[in-house]
């Protein structure tokens, strides 16, 4: 299919809904032929939607980087390294040019912590390959992220199930 050129987009704010934005748009580009590298950040490969992603590879290429977060308050060095580690394949990924849409989930938690530089992560979205579109998760994006994307959509949260103490749910949260 024709693909131009791809862009930079953030999705971002203390709402529900980034990471179930970055699905669906994987869903569509899949059905419009286009490959998708979906990379997750942080959090174990626990949530129901891996098990679909695992199953459209070669199409989707779902990796996941994680590991036990904090000692005495601190990251741990195994994080970190995990972390790096799959910030290195996301490059690497990239540069293949083998897939259209890469997505880092939660990876602007990467930056709050200091494992990623922002003027790492910005160099990155400045020399990428022209026609590969990044959408990037994650709460709390710093102002030269926001600068650098060309689409910015902030997930508000106006009302939120959790503060009424309705748990994760299977399904829909997991
Ligand atoms: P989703 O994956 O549902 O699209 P998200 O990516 O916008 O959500 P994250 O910050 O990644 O949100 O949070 C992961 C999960 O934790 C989401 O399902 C979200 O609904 C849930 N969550 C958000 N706020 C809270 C909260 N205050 N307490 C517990 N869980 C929360
Ligand atoms: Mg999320």
């Amino acid at each position: 299919m024709e693909w131009g050129r791809g862009y930079v987009q953030l999705y971002i704010g203390e709402g529900k809904g980034k990471t179930t934005a970055a699905l669906g748009l994987t869903i569509r580009a899949i059905g419009a032929g286009l490959k998708v590298a979906f990379f997750q950040f942080f959090k174990p490969p626990t949530s129901s939607e891996v098990k679909v992603l695992e199953s459209f590879y070669p199409q989707v290429l779902y990796q996941n980087f994680h590991a036990g977060g904090f000692v005495m308050g601190n990251l741990s060095q195994e994080l970190i390294e995990e972390i790096r580690r799959g910030w290195k394949k996301a490059l690497e990924v990239a540069e293949k040019r083998e897939y259209q849409v890469l997505v880092l989930d939660e990876l602007t938690y990467a930056l709050n912590w200091g494992i990623i530089s922002e003027s790492e992560l910005i160099s990155f979205l400045q020399k990428k390959p022209t026609s590969l579109e990044v959408v990037i998760t994650g709460r709390y994006a710093p102002q030269s992220l926001i600068y650098e994307a060309h689409l910015v959509t902030e997930m508000k949260l106006i009302k939120h199930y959790f503060d009424c103490g309705v748990p994760a749910r299977l399904g829909i949260e997991k």
